[in-house]
Order: structure tokens, then C-alpha cells, then sequence
């Protein structure tokens, strides 16, 4: 756990999130500031700080991150598809540097 790292405290209980789903990898709950009609945020339990930072170690953490996907979109409800980001670094928009990714629906994105 990273002290100073707002999803370690929500990991940890400590910042109140809604959350959706949670498993002993990960925790999914809705972003404060939804870009879409559903707009959750798959987060590792295990303070990561981004895409970058990823090693073999983590293979199995984001297979299952990965996996995980269709199965949230599916309990949302989203039948004809979704949209998923990941942010990294400060120039790919990352603002809360720890591993995320972003799973948006609830309407049809343009391509
Ligand atoms: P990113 O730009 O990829 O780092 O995205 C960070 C996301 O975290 C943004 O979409 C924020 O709206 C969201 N966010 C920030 N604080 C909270 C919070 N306390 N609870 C839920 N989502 C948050
Ligand atoms: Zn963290």
C-alpha cells in the first residue's frame, strides 16, 4: 500500500467508494465523475503505479483484469458492447497514479 495514493485508501477502506464488485485481486466501483451512463474502474488491490510500471510478476494480475471485463459489462447490463481506457502517465491523462482501467457503456460511442 502506497500512504499517500487515493485507491490504496480506497482499497483500504479508508475513502468510501461504491463499489460493484470485489475479489482478492481486484475492486471495481463507479468513478466519482462518469464520463458515460455507467462508468466503473477496475482497480488492483496491489498498488501499481501504471501500464509502465507492469512486470512478469503482474501477468497474472492483469489476465485477470483482463477477463474480468466482459463478465462486469455483462452484470451492467451491457449487451451491445463497452468502451475501456487506460491512462499513462501524465501526458496519456493519468491523474490517479494507480493502475486502472476505465470500462465505460450505457451508449453508443462514436468509432
Ligand atoms: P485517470 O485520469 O485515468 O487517472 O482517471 C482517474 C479517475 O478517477 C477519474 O475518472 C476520476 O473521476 C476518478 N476518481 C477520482 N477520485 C475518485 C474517487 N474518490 N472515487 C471514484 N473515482 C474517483
Ligand atoms: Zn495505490
Amino acid at each position: 500500500m502506497s500512504t499517500d495514493c487515493l485507491f490504496c485508501k480506497i482499497v483500504a477502506g479508508d475513502i468510501p467508494a461504491d463499489i460493484v464488485y470485489s475479489d482478492d485481486k481486484v475492486i471495481v466501483f463507479k468513478d466519482i465523475a462518469p464520463k458515460a451512463p455507467i462508468h466503473l474502474l477496475i482497480v488492483p488491490r496491489e498498488h501499481v503505479e501504471s501500464l509502465a510500471e507492469l512486470n512478469p510478476e503482474h501477468d497474472a494480475l492483469i489476465a485477470h483484469m483482463m477477463r474480468l471485463l466482459p463478465k462486469i459489462a455483462k452484470d451492467q447490463g451491457l449487451e451491445g458492447g463497452f468502451r475501456t481506457t487506460i491512462n499513462t502517465g501524465k501526458d496519456g491523462g493519468q491523474v490517479v497514479f494507480h493502475l486502472h482501467i476505465h470500462l465505460l457503456g450505457g451508449q453508443k460511442f462514436a468509432a
